[in-house]
């Protein structure tokens, strides 16, 4: 198996099945709706949008609500066993909408179903399931979609592959102002817990200048911030004569003002070249999500991320001092097989140390296929509860105050709409990837502005206006 480029002759072959899909949706007599739901990371998310982008174009409006969709299509997320039970249970559900409109078409695609266990627990549990499609065939929806109208029976189709790079799929972006770009797929790092390099297939850069083109043209009709995707960013462009620090350097010139974020970034091969780019740059976020995921070396060599803590706090004072208004943030897991409690108590001296703005914590779950579901796991899952929410306090009170150093000081915001929770306020994000909220009129909305903060919330900025 090898990764390869999907040809333009394949393209093609998907047009003229959005063709033939549009030609039998014609016939319902209604504009077809889609309710369509991307769960996990902001690469599933993204890839949501190129499913979107090909239904926008077999002619499918899209409702908030399954009740209403001729198809309900869930893109699904496996790097957890408690993500993969909320989507059984919200597939699950879709039984009686089903009964009540037997028209109705439900696929379930992703990183789910790219697992064989899953793909039969799936087609046995749920019968009335229409099409289920793995990751490296996302490309080919128009044509598996074609087959449901014309065979009317079910169809799974979960190939195993090393993985595939589709350049030129129509995109349906979910928001205004932030764009999602996908620089590379898959991964090679084989960390003992994760099952991503099992269900996404080896890492693959896409082409630099087809990267650079894509931002450009972003820029150029407006998005005012640009998140670059990948599952490990810093190891992109190895077989393309690119790395990623030169990456932003030139997605980092462009006219006008924008924003350039990035994740995920791996600490093995986060370098200082990267972080100089940072510091040196007029575009690129002052955040870096670094997950380290334990304080302990022992647990880091078992989970075999290639690095350890002194080389990672190498790094998280290099970037303090390159960059003194970073934003840090890390994901942690708590409970990996044969951690102790010493291990754990590890973990939190670390939290102490770096002070982080804020953590993504987990409890370890088993998945089938890695390495570590084969390791022994003697502490009880009651154990690893109690750690947890330690682990929860320790960075409840750090998150607390993390964001006072900004008070009194003047932050740059893109104002993105009006608040959430308070209607009468904007809400933005700073060039720290920071909420911001402050009060002003609706010209504001997709402007940047200079606010000077007043308060810290644990989430969020309050402040006010300039001038
Ligand atoms: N590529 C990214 C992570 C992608 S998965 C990186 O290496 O940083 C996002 C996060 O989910 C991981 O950082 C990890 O903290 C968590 N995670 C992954 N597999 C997990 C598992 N089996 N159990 C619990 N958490 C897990
Ligand atoms: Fe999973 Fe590790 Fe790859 Fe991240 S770097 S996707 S945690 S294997």
């Amino acid at each position: 198996m090898a990764v390869s480029s999907v040809s333009e002759e394949e393209l093609n072959e998907q047009r003229f099945f959005i063709q033939r899909v549009r030609a039998v949706t014609h016939l319902f007599g209604h504009t077809p709706l889609a309710f369509t739901h991307s769960y996990g990371c902001q690469q599933n998310v993204s890839d949501g949008e190129k499913i979107d982008g090909m239904l926008a174009e077999m002619g499918f409006g899209f409702t908030d609500s399954p009740e209403n969709a001729d198809l309900v299509l869930y893109n699904t997320c496996a790097v957890r066993e408690n993500a993969e039970n909320r989507v059984f249970g919200n597939v699950g559900a879709l039984k009686h909408y089903k009964e009540k409109n037997p028209e109705m078409v439900i696929a379930v695609c992703g990183c789910m179903v790219q697992q064989e266990h899953i793909a039969e627990r799936m087609k046995q549990r749920f019968p009335f399931v229409d099409l289920i499609f793995g990751t490296h065939v996302q490309h080919r929806f128009p044509e598996l979609l074609y087959g449901i109208y014309e065979k009317g029976r079910r169809i799974v189709c979960t190939p195993e592959s090393d993985g595939v790079v589709a350049e030129g799929l129509p995109v349906r972006r979910s928001e205004k102002f932030r764009a999602s770009v996908p620089i590379m797929y898959g991964c090679n790092n084989f960390c003992t817990f994760c099952v991503v390099p099992k269900v996404r297939g080896r890492e693959r850069s896409r082409e630099p200048a087809e990267v650079i083109a894509e931002v450009r043209g972003l820029v150029e009709s407006g998005y005012k911030e640009i998140l670059l995707l990948g599952q490990n960013v810093n190891s992109y462009g190895k077989d393309k004569g690119m790395n990623f620090p030169e990456l932003l350097r030139q997605l980092d010139g462009f006219d006008g003002e924008y924003l350039i974020e990035f994740m995920t970034s791996h600490p093995k091969d986060c370098s200082h070249e990267l972080i100089d780019v940072i510091a040196d740059s007029r575009h690129i976020s002052h955040h870096l999500h670094l997950p380290v995921q334990s304080g302990s070396d022992r647990i880091l060599k078992l989970m075999n991320r290639h690095y350890d803590t002194a080389k990672y706090l190498e790094l998280v004072d290099y970037a303090k001092s390159r960059i003194p208004d970073i934003q840090l943030t890390t994901d942690i897991i708590v409970g990996f097989p044969g951690e102790t409690r010493e291990d754990f108590l590890m973990t939190l001296e670390l939290m102490k140390r770096v002070k982080y703005d804020s953590a993504y914590t987990f409890i370890y779950s088993r998945r089938e296929g890695t390495k570590a579901a084969e390791m022994e796991d003697p502490v009880s899952g009651e154990e690893k509860g109690k750690w947890f929410r330690e682990l929860l306090d320790v960075q409840g009170s750090l998150g607390e105050k993390a964001y006072e150093r900004y008070v009194g000081s003047t932050l740059r915001v893109l104002c993105t709409g009006r608040g959430r929770t308070d209607e009468k306020l904007l809400t933005g994000r700073s060039r720290q990837n920071i909420i911001v909220d402050f009060a002003g009129g609706d010209e504001l909305i997709g402007q940047f502005a200079d606010i000077r903060i007043v308060k810290a919330l644990p989430w969020a900025l309050v402040g006010e206006p300039e001038g």
